[in-house]
Parts: C-alpha cells; structure tokens; sequence
C-alpha cells in the first residue's frame, strides 16, 4: 500500500484528500517508480481545483511531475534501483502522477536523473524550471546572445520566471525581471535580475503597434496583455518565447512587429517536448543553473499542504519553486 492525494469529483465539483491505495490501483505503464519528490506547478493548481477540464477521468492522482527510484522495470532502459524524472507527456492531467508514494508510467517518458542533480533539486526545477530553459534553448537558437542587448522575464517571482533569471543571469545576460509584487525586488535582484520592471507597466494594452525598442529577447509566462506589450518592444530580430498563461490565454497584437521588425514569436511546449530536447535541457540546467540560487528559490510543503497551495500558486502567492515530499502525508 501507498499513500497518494486523490481527487474526486460531485456533483461538478472536485475535492482532494489523502488516501493509502494499493499498488494494484496503479494505471498500466511497464515502469513502477517509488516517487520521492514531486512539485507544484501552475497547472497543478488548476487540475487541484478542477479548473481548465484538464482532467477528464475520476477518482485521478494529480501531479505533473515526479522524481524517484524504479521499483520494477520491464523497460530495457530501465531496471530497479535506477533514479529518474518525469516531466509532462500528460502524466497529472489524463494519467495518474507524481502526487503519490507510487507511480507507474511508460519507460518511454523518463529521463534518468541528470547525475549534476539530486532527486530533490530535479523537483525543485520542475516541469517550470525545465521550461524556462526550453524558453532559453530557444531564444538561443534564433540568434539571442548576452551582446545583443537585455532580456525580459514577466511573472519573475514565480517557477519559470525564477529559473529564467538565474539562468539568464549566470549566463551573462542583462535581465530585467517583470513582478507585480514589490516583495520580490530583492528576492530577483539576488537571482541575478539587474532592472525590475513593475508588472502595471506591461498590463495596459501598448498604445502603438510598435514601442520603442527595448528587449533583444524575452520569456513570457504571463500571455495576455503583457505578450502583448513586450511584443511592441522587441528589437530589430529579437525573439518572445511564449510559456504561459498566468495572466491570460488571449493575445491581441498586430502583425507589425512580426514584418517591420522581424520579431519572433516562439512556442514553448514542455509536455510533448520529444526525449532528446529533454536530455539536451536537462543537461544545460545541471550546467547553467547555479546550485545555491536554485536553494534560494526553492522553499518544501507535504502532500497534505497541496489543497491550500494550488489557491496560493493560481493568485500569483507562491514564489520560485516548490518541491513536494510525498512522505509528509
Ligand atoms: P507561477 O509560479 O504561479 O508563476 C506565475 C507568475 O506570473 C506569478 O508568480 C506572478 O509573478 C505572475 N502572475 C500571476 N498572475 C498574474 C496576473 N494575473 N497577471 C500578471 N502576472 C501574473 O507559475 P509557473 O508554474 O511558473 O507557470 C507560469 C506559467 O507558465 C503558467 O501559465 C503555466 O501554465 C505556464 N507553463 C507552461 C509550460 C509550457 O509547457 N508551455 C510549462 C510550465 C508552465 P509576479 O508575482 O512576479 O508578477
């Protein structure tokens, strides 16, 4: 038997709570993990609460991420005693995840842990600290370099914003960092932001199609408005690697960025992200990721604080990352 956070749903309605299953609950997959850690994401926070209709399919195990120790394989890749980490391929939303004692999943979908990593600092990156750095893979790829001038992060003081920092930061970048708390100044200048720019800023609709130009490139995990705001202030050949939704999922803009200034927009996908970007990310994170800045943004909870979080992370109250012990039940 294992404990696990399940979610039920009446009446339209879902409610979390800790439940011990027993292992022959587990979905089918041909690998049996003993989950040590996972986190908290923001989509965590809306399949907790039952928003988004991510999750089709009741009594259902969230959790978008885990990492931890094969417990049966029948995987060539992997055999017991083997430590991974799984990252999306839907597992949390239509497949049971990481919020469990026990997870069974494909083979297909693991990575091993990167041995930079421990199991704990896998989770305290995440599925958001591993999209931050498909965000910067990206932007690299169009042409983005430390020469080309500053880059923007909006939602900083969150998972993919404080991960795009430190990153960006060690990397040699100039980073402003975008927040709406005033709390978090200091936390992002100590990650390595070097200008803050006041979320109100970017949350008003530009006045003009083209601003002057400010970002040679920028991480959004805000959408809306705010894409829309950094997208007229792109320079000449930069590039917005679009991440999230905090702030909305429409996107009102014009096409002028896109001709006059050869702005790129570029999608950012960490779900279906295929095996060898995932080790090619991992990797760059074990290298680019300052060890005591990943500490200094990473805070614990148990399973059982996880109803109460998912309310904190879909308000924009939780900051950096948040990593899971599945045995604080
Ligand atoms: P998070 O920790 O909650 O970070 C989001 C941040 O956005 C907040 O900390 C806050 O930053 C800002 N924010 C929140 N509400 C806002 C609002 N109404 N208007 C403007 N800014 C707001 O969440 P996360 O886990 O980092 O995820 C961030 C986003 O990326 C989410 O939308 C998530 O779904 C998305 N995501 C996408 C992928 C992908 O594969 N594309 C993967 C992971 C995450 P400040 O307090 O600093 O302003």
């Amino acid at each position: 038997q294992f404990s696990a956070l399940v979610l039920e749903e009446r009446d339209g309605k879902v409610t979390a709570g800790i439940q011990r299953l027993s292992d022959d609950r587990l979905p089918p997959g041909d690998v049996t993990v003993r989950v040590k850690a996972s986190t908290l994401n923001y989509k965590d926070g809306m399949i907790l609460k039952g928003i988004g209709r991510l999750v089709r399919s009741y009594p259902h195990v969230p959790g978008v991420d885990f990492a931890g120790v094969v417990e049966t394989s029948a995987h060539a890749e992997f055999k017991p005693g083997d430590e991974v980490v799984l990252t999306g391929w839907r597992v949390g939303e239509v497949h049971w995840g990481g919020y469990a004692q026990k997870a069974r999943v494909k083979g297909d979908w693991l990575v091993k842990r990167p041995s930079a990593l421990s199991l704990r600092q896998t989770m305290a990156i995440g599925t958001a600290g591993f999209t931050a750095m498909l965000a910067i893979l990206s932007l690299e790829e169009h042409g983005l370099s430390p020469d080309k001038g500053e880059v923007l992060v909006t939602g900083a003081a969150g998972g993919v914003g404080s991960v795009a920092v430190a990153v960006l930061a060690h990397l040699g970048y100039q980073v402003a960092a975008s927040t709406g708390r005033a709390s978090e100044h200091d936390y992002l200048r100590s990650l390595g932001a070097t200008t803050i720019i006041e979320r109100a800023e970017l949350a008003t609709p530009p006045s003009r199609p083209l601003a002057a130009e400010r970002w040679a490139g920028a991480i959004d995990a805000v959408g809306g408005t705010t894409l829309a705001s950094v997208l007229s202030a792109v320079k000449y050949r930069g590039s917005v690697a679009a991440c999230g939704l905090a702030g909305g999922n429409e996107l009102v803009t014009t096409v002028l960025p896109f001709l006059l200034r050869g702005v790129n927009l570029l999608g950012i996908d960490s779900v279906m992200c295929p095996k060898a970007t995932r080790i090619a990310a991992w990797e760059r994170l074990s290298r680019d990721l300052p060890l005591g800045k990943l500490d200094a943004l990473t805070s614990s909870a148990g399973l059982k604080d996880l109803p109460d979080l998912a309310d904190k992370i879909l308000h924009g109250q939780v900051r950096g990352r948040l990593v899971i012990d599945v045995d604080e039940v």
